[in-house]
């Protein structure tokens, strides 16, 4: 047996490998991320708010006259992802949330903060985010 086949052979039966598959899954899912890109700008949007934790923008196919999406800058896929550690993040989400509500005048009619989570709960982009609707009488569930 070869040298380079003894290493394939070596690193498929490595325990690590499957975090090795995880990391690597990751930066590839980071680097092809639609809002990842637009925290950083590297995409263009319609951007609110941005501070060292959370962007905030417009989204682009609104379902109400105020549709803004509050995301954390890291990649994190969904509330699925959330660990004890994110707890100041995801405050930091909603704090941001209610700031823009009140901005956009919102709060004395109020609004809809929705996290959609998975396949099942309607998530297409799978990076965390907060949507705050408003602007409308709103049914629930909406769709
Ligand atoms: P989800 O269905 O995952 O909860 O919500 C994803 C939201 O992102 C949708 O409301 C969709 O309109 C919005 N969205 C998708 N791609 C873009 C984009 O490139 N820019 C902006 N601003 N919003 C987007
Ligand atoms: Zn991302």
């Amino acid at each position: 047996m070869g040298r380079s086949s003894r290493l394939r052979r070596l690193v498929d039966a490595s325990p690590i490998r499957p975090l090795v598959a995880a990391v690597l899954r990751k930066v590839w899912n980071m680097s092809e991320c639609i809002f990842c890109k637009i925290a950083a700008g590297r995409l263009p949007a319609r951007i609110l708010y941005q501070d060292d934790l959370v962007t905030a923008f417009h989204d682009l196919h609104p379902a109400a006259p105020v549709h803004i999406l509050v995301i954390p800058n890291r990649h994190i896929a969904s509330v699925n992802d959330l660990d004890p550690g994110d707890e100041a993040l995801v405050g930091r989400m909603f704090t941001a949330a209610r700031r823009l509500a009140q901005e956009m005048g919102l709060h004395e009619n109020g609004y809809r903060l929705i996290v959609n989570t998975g396949p099942h709960g309607g998530q297409t982009v799978l990076h965390l985010h907060l949507h705050l609707i408003g602007g409308q009488p709103m049914k629930y569930p909406m769709g």
